[in-house]
């Protein structure tokens, strides 16, 4: 994922990690929203490693005081996301630095569409072009998946190609796309 949106906010940002059974999540934010959420470090298809029973926590927080309330849901949402996917759809999902685009961009109207998608379903990129009436934009709703600042918040890992289940992080995280699908009951990429 390349580096976070922040052209649509200058708040101070503040960095935690949450341990999760995918791996260490870095989590980037400031007062009013998230700005980043991705897997730290170098995790690749060679290194997954996922474990069911890795707990989900703030690491290195002793209280969770003064960190900024769009972690702390994030926490809550990721907490409820690996016990069970379905809890999530009852839960708002954190806010977003980067949605906040007052000029609308074609990236952000993508983003907000995609949060639409449900836990345990999955829309194809021309599908995702086609709910934006923009059938021709099959490369660019390709593009907002790549430079997706907040990954598993915004679902495209749920985005798939029409004849298979398409990249994740570049092609290098292909497990983990499928590893959350199947988290979600998908199975047919396993
Ligand atoms: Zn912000």
């Amino acid at each position: 994922m390349k580096k976070p949106n922040t052209k649509n906010c200058h708040e101070v940002v503040e960095e935690h990690r949450i341990s999760s059974p995918v791996g260490i999540f870095l989590v980037k934010s400031c007062h009013k929203g998230l700005h980043y959420n991705g897997l730290d470090g170098k995790v690749t298809d060679e290194n997954f490693t996922p474990n069911n029973r890795t707990h989900v926590g703030l690491l290195g927080e002793v209280s969770t005081k003064n960190i900024p309330t769009p972690v702390i849901e994030t926490l809550s949402w990721m907490q409820a996301y690996f016990e069970n996917p379905a809890q999530v759809q009852h839960l708002p999902i954190p806010n977003v630095c980067a949605l906040e685009d007052k000029q609308g961009s074609f990236t952000v109207q993508v983003w907000k569409e995609l949060a639409k998608v449900p836990v345990g379903e999955i829309v194809t990129y021309g599908q995702l072009a086609n709910k934006l009436n923009n059938p021709g934009a099959v490369r660019a709703v390709g593009s907002a998946m790549k430079n997706n600042p907040v990954c598993l918040v915004l679902p495209c890992h749920r985005v798939v190609r029409a004849n298979g289940m398409g990249n994740y992080h570049g092609g290098t995280r292909n497990s983990m796309k499928a590893w959350l699908l199947h988290h979600e009951g998908i199975t047919k990429f396993q």
